[in-house]
């Protein structure tokens, strides 16, 4: 039986976050009344000229830059036509043969719980800048409405090379891209709501071989699940019409998520002819070294290798490494706390990463909040991890003063103010084990007679004689040397 391998390439379009819209100061809020955010720019009446927002071609060149593209110093923007009604000019302000970045290439991992020393290179074939179109809503069976807030928000559409080779890591590279954005805050990367955005082109060859079969692009997945499921649908659907002897069609298809297919949108001889010229309106951009330096200069670590060096530095696990660098503001959180640490060692490291990831990161999804406003000094985190780490506190003491951590209060004087510190003064513990083996003659004895399970007993009595407070180390260690005495 013949095996067969994918071939996949991606084009995903990102929404940028500028204020307002790329060719007229219209507002670019989501969520807002339909028809609000307008003006006749963006309902494209005659005789309005476009102004260029010079913030959206910085998003895109910290993109490119990111994505290590050749960015061209001259480019064009072209107008693509067609014909529907979300689309008020009748063509979309693009780039065509002459986009703004190309030739780049980014990173993704092939394990993504591991420790990111398994990636490989995915080639970005070009990233250019355009126009967003509006909304068509079709929920009502009698007509289509349009909502034209969206027209003329600013677009990226990054096109990579086919050089993903399954639906996994299709996945990796779309989240690797979200990171990539995220991480350089160009855009919010809401697949739901629809500012991130992505097609999947694809095709099925004899492993082997090196000639591409004939893709089909798979549209309408709007969410990194159904990237994955629409994938592996496809593929498979490929293969078996090639192995009962069938031809693949070129065509657009669509998820359809009620039956977990992809179904026919339009074939090859359907496809549009998008008569794309250049936009006499616009000027061409021109992108000078010195604007180029200056945006490089402003570029952040990102996700990759923060979470590279996460593991390299702090000697954290691959998984506490990826989890902590989802997100710019827990990342440096953890780092923030981690520099308040006494002793900078890598078993410190660690407990500050569980608390984060089991304390903190519960709280902000419970209260659906981010790290900033939990408003959680970074200190207070640093201390109270000290606080347990050196047993003057236990750690299910640490946990139930955690509330009031969070109203601000620093730790040491709540352990202070509460008289929490756990006692490691052995003469006073002597006294309490004294007092609990005088008053259990009976478990002495059992004890001394091979019981010796009954230790768990003898711990718990001490603990609760001293509310607590007793370290329990301590306790057990005075314990374990009185009964063998
Ligand atoms: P089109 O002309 O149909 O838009 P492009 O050459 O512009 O095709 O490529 C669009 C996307 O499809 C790119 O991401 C590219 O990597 C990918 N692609 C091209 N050929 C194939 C193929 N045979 N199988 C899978 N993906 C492909
Ligand atoms: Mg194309």
């Amino acid at each position: 039986m013949i095996q067969y391998e994918p071939v996949i390439g991606l084009e995903v379009h990102a929404q940028l976050l500028t204020k307002s819209k790329i060719f007229c100061a219209d507002p670019t809020t989501f969520g807002d009344p339909p028809n609000t955010n307008i003006s006749p720019v963006s309902l494209g009446h005659p005789g309005v000229l476009p102004v260029l927002n010079k913030q959206a071609v910085e998003y895109t060149l910290r993109m490119g830059l990111a994505t290590h593209c050749v960015i061209r110093p001259v480019s064009l923007f072209a107008r693509k036509h067609y014909f529907y009604p979300d689309l008020p000019k009748g063509y979309q302000i693009s780039q065509y043969d002459e986009p703004l970045c190309y030739n780049g290439w980014i990173e993704i991992e092939l394990d993504p719980k591991g420790d990111a020393s398994q990636t490989k290179r995915i080639g970005i074939t070009r990233i250019h800048l355009e126009e967003d179109a509006g909304k068509s809503i079709h929920d009502l069976d009698i007509d289509t409405l349009v909502d034209l807030n969206r027209a003329g928000v600013p677009l990226i559409e990054i096109v990579s090379e086919p050089d993903i080779h399954s639906a996994q890591e299709a996945v990796a590279y779309l989240s690797q891209i979200r990171q990539i954005l995220l991480y350089l805050g160009i855009c919010d990367g809401n697949m739901e709501e629809g500012s991130l955005r992505c097609d999947a082109n694809i095709s099925v060859r004899p492993r082997g071989t090196t000639i591409f079969g004939t893709k089909t692009e798979v549209k309408n997945m709007n969410s990194f699940r159904n990237v994955e499921k629409a994938i592996e649908y496809e593929i498979q659907r490929q293969i078996d019409i090639l192995e009962s002897g069938g031809t693949i069609v070129q065509e657009t298809r669509g998820w359809d998520a009620n039956s977990q297919t992809t179904k026919p949108q339009r074939s090859k001889e359907q496809a549009h002819d998008y008569r794309y010229f250049p936009e006499p309106d616009l000027p061409p951009i021109r992108v000078s070294q010195q604007w180029l330096d200056s945006i490089r200069a402003t570029l952040p670590e990102l996700a990759l290798d923060r979470k590279r060096r996460f593991v390299r530095d702090f000697g954290l696990p691959g998984y506490d490494a990826s989890v902590l660098t989802q997100e710019q503001d827990i990342a440096q959180f953890f780092e923030d706390t981690c520099s308040y640490l006494r002793e900078q060692t890598k078993e410190r490291f660690k407990l500050v990463s569980n608390w984060i990831m089991t304390e903190v990161l519960r709280i902000l999804s419970e209260r659906k909040i981010s790290i900033r406003e939990l408003n959680l000094a970074p200190q207070h985190v640093a201390e109270l991890i000290e606080l347990f780490a050196s047993e003057v506190i236990s750690s299910k003491v640490a946990k139930e003063i955690f509330p009031d951590v969070l109203q601000g209060k620093s730790p040491k004087q709540i352990v202070e103010d509460k008289g929490l510190a756990q006692v490691s003064d052995t003469s006073f513990i002597l006294d309490i084990v004294e007092r609990i083996l005088h008053n259990n003659p009976d478990e002495v004895q059992r004890y001394r007679g091979g019981k010796t399970n009954l230790l768990g007993f003898f711990v718990g009595q001490a603990l609760k004689e001293t509310k607590g407070k007793a370290n329990p180390k301590v306790v057990t260690q005075i314990l374990q040397e009185r009964l063998n005495a």
